[in-house]
């Protein structure tokens, strides 16, 4: 075995399930293991890597800032901070942002910030929080309560309470719930990711803007994963045409590097106070300049490339042989084969492809900037692998 992995083995926690491959090097969509096997990467280390390995003006951005100022505490303003929020704010026509770390941290300070913001307005028994089935929200033991999936929960209880679990698209139970409990808020994925790539249908999600707005209940739109550019708009709420109260988002906002960033509007800019949240990392200079290079290349006309990447891709794997399904929106896209996902991905790596799964669908979330010579030859070893015909 893999000496590497040996080492792993014995002095690494066991948490992840990993594939056998050691991974040393990287330039755009193409990525390396030890062996000096070289693979397009359609997973971008889970919608992370926006503009893949080793860009250039995101390692300028961020080499020239590790040199000027690593870190800073929030006892102080820096440049990239303040610059990435503006420019957040300008492309998505919120009004606040606060920054932290991660996917779950950007959620706790949401799911908190719905909490005060019911309390102040409604009275501190309104505290509910309504989330999605098949949702993901993260591993805290808070964004795991919210995370609606059972057996995530097992194992890790008791889990933070007042939160109640809405099948999705289903209009009747949100009503129901709406009706029957003090509600703060409702947290969604517009479409679900790890839960299998699977967009909300639009009449669910009229539904849940009508009893919010009657309600005053928050619409908290987690965009940790399809957010920055991933769904063909910069955040997918773009797509269905409305605009949260609060947006959470992480993976590829900084294209690489760790960061979270919760996202007020109209109504929930001014919740929070100084002393009531905070992060000693959040809002790194570093992190805040690499995305500060990500944001500011996200426009109209790289949006556009990002939706004819994924209509290419559609349409080619729209009922083609092996193909059951195609879901998903922008670069972030789920198959359903005939083949068992696991055969799929070995299928795929050993042909120099490497994709991911979200349960037993294959999930590809290429970066964005992939190249369509790339993408071409990336899909035609997934539809020689999903076919069997590589066997
Ligand atoms: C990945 C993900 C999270 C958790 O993000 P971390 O950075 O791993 O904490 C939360 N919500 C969604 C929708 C995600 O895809």
């Amino acid at each position: 075995m893999n000496q590497w992995i040996e080492k792993d083995n014995t002095y690494v926690a066991h948490t992840y399930g990993r594939i056998p491959l050691v991974l040393v090097n990287g330039k755009g969509a193409r990525v390396q293991d030890d062996a000096g096997n070289s693979y397009i990467d359609l997973g971008s280390g889970i919608a992370v890597n926006s503009f893949g390995y080793g860009d250039e003006a995101w390692l300028e951005a961020v080499t020239k800032q590790a040199a000027a100022l690593q870190h800073v505490s929030n006892y102080y303003y820096t440049k990239p901070y303040i610059r990435l929020a503006e420019l957040l704010c300008e492309k998505s026509g919120m009004q606040k942002v606060f920054f932290s770390n991660s996917g779950a941290e950007a959620n706790e300070c949401a799911i908190k910030a719905a909490r005060k913001y019911a309390a102040d307005k409604k009275g501190s028994d309104c505290y509910r929080i309504i989330t999605l089935s098949n949702s993901f929200h993260g591993r805290t033991i808070t964004t795991l309560a919210a995370t609606g999936q059972e057996s995530f929960h097992q194992q890790f209880l008791p889990l933070t309470e007042g939160f109640l679990y809405c099948p999705a698209n289903d209009i009747e139970a949100l009503k129901k719930l709406t009706e029957e409990n003090q509600v703060a808020g409702i947290l969604f994925e517009l479409v679900q990711g790890e839960g299998g790539v699977i967009p909300l249908e639009p009449d669910f999600v009229a539904a849940m803007r009508q009893i919010a707005a009657e309600k005053d209940i928050l619409l908290i739109d987690d965009e940790v994963q399809t957010g920055n550019g991933r769904s063909g708009q910069m955040y997918a709420y773009m797509n269905y045409g409305f605009t949260p109260d609060i947006v959470s988002t992480a993976k590829g906002l900084a294209g690489g590097l760790p960061i979270g960033a919760t996202l007020f509007g109209e109504k929930t800019q001014n919740v929070y106070e100084p002393g009531l949240h905070g992060s000693t990392f959040g809002g790194n200079p570093i992190s805040c300049a690499a995305a500060v290079s990500v944001v500011e290349r996200l426009d109209d006309g790289f949006l556009a490339e990002v939706r004819k990447k994924s209509e290419y891709i559609f349409s080619r794997l729209q009922g083609a042989k092996g193909v059951k399904a195609v879901t998903g929106i922008g670069l972030m896209i789920g198959i359903e084969t005939d083949r068992p996902v696991e055969e799929v991905m070995e299928g795929c790596r050993n042909r120099g492809v490497l994709v991911l799964r979200a349960k037993n669908r294959v999930r590809l979330l290429p970066p964005l900037n992939i190249s369509f010579e790339e993408l071409k030859e990336a899909i035609d070893t997934i539809l020689t692998v999903v076919t069997g015909e590589e066997a």
